[in-house]
């Protein structure tokens, strides 16, 4: 055995639905626009793009119904509304037609983003890691296994802010399906067990301030709930 000289830190981990145990993480995978109409309002051609991939650390993972304290840095704090899928099976160069069999099980997630710092870090050339990989900045509700749910290709994904809808659309409305983002992040690198996707946010981002609940609910995975403290 390895002998550390500092206790080596628990590993990141999300709950599961009806379940005490939990679902160790090992790397958060997120896809940059991948629904057409947030690639528009972003600015870009979902016509041209093949998808890209950004990540955040594994440490940044909080439950649903976290408070989170208004994080540092920033004045313009975003939600994004995601389908957030959990890999069970390690592989390289996956076809699309082989992806569903290395899917552990799906959750709703919010890729919280410091938009300020991403658009500078855009501007620069700099990466985005400021942007998106700060404290408490990627909220995963409990996943539900494959097993039990089947696969998802379908289904209403909605974000609200204090009971106002922000974000609806259907996830059959991603530009590249979860089976395609999976075969493409696996011939850039090799999926592990414990690997999460966060797979790209719809249309109609925007700010959350002190005292906001933003509520993220897909349809066949239900809701979750986060107060900005
Ligand atoms: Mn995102």
């Amino acid at each position: 055995m390895t002998d550390f000289i500092l206790p080596p830190p628990t590993p990141p981990s999300v709950a599961i639905i009806d379940s005490a145990a939990r679902f160790p993480v090992r790397r958060i995978f997120c896809v940059g626009r991948n629904y057409a109409a947030h690639a528009r309002e972003m600015g870009h051609d979902p016509n041209r793009e093949p998808p890209f991939f950004f990540m955040k650390p594994s440490d940044t993972l909080v439950d649903d119904g976290s408070a989170i304290p208004y994080p540092p840095l920033t004045n313009n704090l975003h939600f994004e509304g995601e389908l957030v899928v959990a890999i069970g099976k390690s592989a390289s160069n996956i076809k699309p037609e082989h992806s569903q069999s290395h899917i552990w099980g799906y959750a709703i997630g919010n890729d919280l983003t410091r938009r300020d710092l991403q658009s500078e870090a855009k501007k620069l050339g700099r990466p985005w890691d400021w942007g998106k990989g700060f404290d408490r900045s990627a909220i995963c509700g409990p996943l539900h296994p494959v097993a039990t749910i089947g696969a998802l290709d379908k289904g209403a994904i909605e974000t609200t802010v204090n009971g106002k809808i922000r974000q609806s659309a259907d996830l059959a409305d991603l530009i590249w399906s979860i089976p395609e983002v999976i075969s493409i992040l696996s011939t850039s690198v090799t999926i592990k067990p414990g690997d999460l996707i966060y797979t790209g946010t719809p249309a109609g981002i925007g700010p959350l301030i002190c005292g906001d609940i933003c509520q993220i609910s897909i349809e066949q995975l239900g809701k979750i709930t986060t107060t900005i403290a």
